[in-house]
């Protein structure tokens, strides 16, 4: 009896290391990087009118007008950002932090550009319920959306989701963008502001610029596919956007329904997606 607690201690050491394990199984049609999103139905529904202001700029005009922004530039415009956040905020480093550093471990194998370093900042902000992603893999979250999540399987398609939109390039268009508006300000010697000046409101002009609509869905896609590869339940992910539905009338919201596409739809379109790519 007296090797009981040893034994005990041993089969609880051989636990897996969540019980998340998703029970579905899921074939995917694609995986962070998605191609096809144009010719989803879900793209037919009224158009969110959260997001009506995000940008219209067709992405070969887009090319035609400005360069690709390279690699190396999209880190360094990531780590500039970094630097202003750490300047205004508090990054918090705890056991919530922790859970979120863990979540995008799991996740970087499945992710496609390797020379991104993938991280995660938990900002403290108990006003505000949001979460973004900057160029070169930086992501952030606010203490506020952290304790509003009731799972890792919510906090992991949030997750996934922000890392679809650099997979995707879309925050790099983001930057192309700006390049394309500061050309134009500079051909007509106007002061047009550098979206990593020292300005604050420059940072918040950028977080809450909104992706396109077929951009969101790109991504909400993306992040269902990583969560599912790194190991959690994206149906209970979806959990998450239902109690957004219930609480959006309420302020400490209205930050993230003004970045991202109206709740209903994204779920609408995400078990959809689900549905179609369970075996
Ligand atoms: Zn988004």
């Amino acid at each position: 009896m007296k090797y009981l607690p040893f034994l005990f201690l041993f089969f609880a050491a051989c636990l897996p290391s969540n019980n998340n394990t998703p029970r579905v199984v899921y074939e995917f049609p694609e995986q962070t990087v998605i191609s096809n999103i144009d010719k989803d139905a879900c793209l037919q529904k009224t158009s969110s009118k959260f997001i009506a202001k995000g940008s219209q700029l067709d992405e070969s005009l887009l090319d035609s007008f400005s360069d690709e922004i390279p690699i190396n530039k999209e880190k360094e415009k990531g780590r500039d950002f970094f630097d202003e956040i750490k300047k205004e905020f508090t990054l918090i480093n705890d056991q919530r932090s922790q859970t979120l550093e863990r979540i995008v471990e799991r996740m970087r194998p499945y992710t496609k550009r390797k020379q991104l370093q993938y991280r995660i900042f938990l900002i403290e902000n108990d006003k505000i319920a949001n979460a973004w992603t900057h160029a070169g893999g930086y992501i952030y979250m606010t203490t506020r959306l952290m304790d509003f999540v009731e799972s890792e399987d919510e906090l992991a398609v949030i997750i996934g989701h922000e890392i679809g939109h650099n997979e995707n390039k879309h925050v790099a268009k983001h930057l192309q963008r700006a390049n394309i508006v500061k050309g134009i300000g500079d051909f007509f010697g106007l002061e047009v502001e550098d979206e990593t000046s020292e300005s604050i409101g420059a940072i918040f002009s950028m977080i809450l610029t909104p992706y396109n609509q077929p951009q969101e869905h790109e991504s909400d896609r993306a992040g269902l596919y990583l969560a599912y590869k790194a190991g959690y339940d994206p149906e209970k992910g979806l959990d998450f956007f239902d109690r957004i539905n219930r609480h959006q009338s309420e302020g400490w919201l209205n930050d993230f329904l003004t970045s991202h596409p109206h709740p209903e739809e994204r779920i609408s379109c995400m078990k959809g997606y689900l549905d179609s790519s369970r075996k």
